[in-house]
């Protein structure tokens, strides 16, 4: 689709400064304000590999049933109702990994169960519908 004499092409063929303006559009930022800034292409491809379809049995638990010395951190172990692609979610995988095995006595902050909550759930719909 050709919008004025704008010839829309993929993302990865974009410039930095490409990417600015079009961010700038979806945040509703006037480009023109911008005094300067970096704006350096990075490609992820693996950045979406966390949010794949799986088991719960896929990945394993921060402690492996029945292992005393062994525990995997990161974003690929499975905790029950906790959010990918947070820091949150490696620092907890963490927490329960070393307070576990150094017997620490601290309680690991509770998952906040966002999609549990009813103001999220009516700000989502407003969204939707808009
Ligand atoms: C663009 C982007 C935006 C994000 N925004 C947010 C946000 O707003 N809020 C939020 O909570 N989370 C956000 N996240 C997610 C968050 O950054 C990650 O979930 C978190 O940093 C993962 O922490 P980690 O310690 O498990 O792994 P990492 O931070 O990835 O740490 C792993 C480390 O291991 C090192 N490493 C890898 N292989 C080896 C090796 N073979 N030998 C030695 N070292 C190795 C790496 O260099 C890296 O330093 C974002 C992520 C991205 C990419």
């Amino acid at each position: 689709m050709l919008i004025g004499d704008f010839v829309p092409k993929p993302m990865s063929e974009c410039n930095g400064e490409e990417i600015l303006r079009e961010l700038c559009g979806h945040l509703r930022f006037d480009l023109d304000t911008v005094e300067s800034a970096n704006c350096i292409p990075c490609r992820m491809p693996y950045i979406t590999s966390m949010f794949m379809p799986r088991l719960r049995t896929d990945r394993p638990l921060p402690i492996p049933r029945s292992s005393k010395n062994l525990a995997f951190i990161s974003q690929f172990v499975e905790i029950a109702d906790d959010v990918v692609f947070t820091v949150e979610y490696s620092v907890r995988a963490a927490q329960m990994a070393v307070y576990e095995f150094l017997s620490i006595d601290r309680q690991i902050p509770p998952i906040s169960r966002h999609d549990k909550s009813l103001q999220v759930e009516f700000k989502a719909l407003v969204k939707a519908f808009r």
